[in-house]
């Protein structure tokens, strides 16, 4: 897949040893297991780093939709789940 939306000066910002390490702790930060030096670190690196922000921005929001989609399976899992349970029982006393 070609990527065009990411201009050559952007790439080379991205080879900096200091957004390598953005990216892994972006990781733990976005699971909810970074510690507050390293939520600092993002929070800081974000404001400085545009590259880095949008990557922030899109791992965000791939989580979110994520977690979203998980919470919407499960609702009717659990209805249906409930809707069986109710036809047993009504079955039963036939
Ligand atoms: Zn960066």
């Amino acid at each position: 897949m070609q990527d065009n939306t990411q201009p050559t000066s952007m790439s080379a910002k991205y080879s900096c040893q200091e957004c390598k390490t953005f990216l892994e702790v972006l990781q733990v930060v976005l699971d909810n297991e970074a510690n507050e030096e390293q939520i600092e670190f993002v929070n800081e690196h974000i404001d400085n780093c545009g590259y880095c922000f949008e990557c922030y921005e899109v791992d965000k929001t791939l989580k979110q939709t994520i977690s979203q989609k998980i919470e919407k399976i499960n609702t009717p899992k659990d209805l249906t789940l409930l809707i069986q349970s109710k036809i047993s029982t009504y079955l039963a006393q036939e």
